[in-house]
């Protein structure tokens, strides 16, 4: 067996059923992502819209394609005809023109909410009180083409792996409280190559997986 299908299972073996493992495919050749498939991988993520386009072009057209990246509005009208689901969402401009693209292909397409639980200034993310006013807009059916399916989270990259639960498990916190009212969550994309097994033991039900299975970037 070949090294990006053996990192797969190894990872697969060791995961609870009910957490989907997203592959990252960022910079990654599309004949990695082909092996991948062929081993019966189908959720892909990608960080960059124009690589996300031209992939999705060549690849097998079952699979599930994930924008985890920061998202820019001017290139939602790129994806919005086929993307699976998109991590990043952080702002109500992006959920605006979400919605609006979305209704021009007639679909609704479903959304993360990035949440910022790192202490690092660089990492992209709402506070609490804009996701309230966001949630609540939702509610009140401003984005009717959207689906908001739950929670986006990046830890701090340190070494301190109870800091690192800390966050992920305030995240969780907040997610099980949204879902009580909010039937339609069921993602909480938490965990990377570094901190997943942390993310799944703090709630997590979705990792981002990258470098664990395709190697260094
Ligand atoms: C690159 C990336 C990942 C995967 O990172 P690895 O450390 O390679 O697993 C996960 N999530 C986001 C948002 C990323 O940009």
């Amino acid at each position: 067996m070949n090294n990006i299908c053996q990192n797969i299972q190894n990872i697969e073996q060791n995961l609870p059923g009910y957490v989907s493992l997203v592959a990252v495919s960022k910079t990654k050749p599309v004949a990695d992502i082909q092996t991948a498939y062929d081993c019966g991988q189908r959720h892909f993520g990608e960080n960059k819209v124009q690589e996300l386009v031209e992939k999705e072009a060549q690849l097998p057209k079952d699979i599930k394609w994930h924008l985890i990246g920061h998202l820019q509005r001017n290139k939602v009208k790129y994806i919005a005809g086929f993307v699976y689901l998109i991590h990043g969402v952080d702002n109500i401009k992006l959920l605006k023109e979400i919605d609006k693209q979305a209704s021009k292909h007639h679909k609704t397409i479903n959304v993360l909410l990035q949440i910022k639980i790192a202490q690092e200034e660089t990492k992209f993310g709402m506070n609490e009180a804009l996701l309230d006013d966001i949630l609540q807009q939702y509610k009140n059916q401003a984005f009717p083409n959207v689906q908001i399916k739950g929670f986006m989270g990046m830890a701090t990259n340190t070494s301190d792996k109870q800091q690192v639960a800390t966050e992920f498990s305030r995240l969780s916190g907040l997610y099980e409280t949204y879902s009580r009212e909010l039937p339609e969550f069921t993602y909480l994309s938490m965990g990377m190559s570094g901190d997943y097994p942390i993310a799944v033991a703090n709630g997590s039900n979705m990792i981002r997986v990258g470098s664990a299975i395709f190697g260094a970037r």
